[in-house]
Formats: C-alpha cells, sequence, structure tokens
C-alpha cells in the first residue's frame, strides 16, 4: 500500500515500527504498533485505535497507512460525517 505525501510540506513520509513488547513479562511479544510520520516537519498519525496490532503485523501497518492517507485527502467535513465514517469502519 503507498504511502500519500505529507500535506503539510508535501515532503515524503515513513513509517515507524513500534515493539508493544516492554521485556520481563510485559507488553506483547511480537506484536508492534505503527505511525506514520513526515521526515520534513514532523507531523505524525499514530495506529488507529483498534486491536489489529495484536493480530497481525501486516494489517496493523496497513491500518495505520490507511489513516495516514485518509487525513491527508479526505479530512472529515464535521462532526456528524466523522461519526459516520467511522461507524462504517467498525462495521466492515
Ligand atoms: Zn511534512
Amino acid at each position: 500500500m503507498k504511502l500519500k505525501p505529507c500535506p503539510f510540506c508535501g515532503n515524503e513520509v515513513e513509517v515507524e515500527k513500534i515493539p508493544l513488547w516492554y521485556g520481563n513479562g510485559h507488553g506483547y511479544k511480537d506484536c508492534y504498533e505503527f505511525k506514520i510520520r513526515c521526515k520534513k516537519c514532523g507531523c505524525r498519525v499514530d495506529q488507529p485505535e483498534n486491536d489489529s496490532v495484536y493480530r497481525s503485523e501486516e494489517k496493523a501497518k496497513k491500518n495505520a497507512i490507511k489513516a495516514w492517507n485518509r487525513r491527508v485527502f479526505e479530512p472529515p467535513i464535521n462532526v456528524s460525517e466523522a461519526v459516520r465514517r467511522k461507524n462504517n469502519e467498525t462495521k466492515q
């Protein structure tokens, strides 16, 4: 899946992979969350809140990229639109 460029400066963005395992029996072994960050201005989208990070690394990454791409080109017009989209997401 392709990452769209930063909406603010047009620069390339990178995917940051963060392990959820903190050692000493804490956290989730072999699980990762992903953040998308602009290399230049540092604006960032965090891993969307769902349980994909605990199931599939690939899926978690896709969800993070989807969240970034959506923010870049389809900002919610208002709150009710945002809620409608959120509801659609959970249905799928
Ligand atoms: Zn930027």
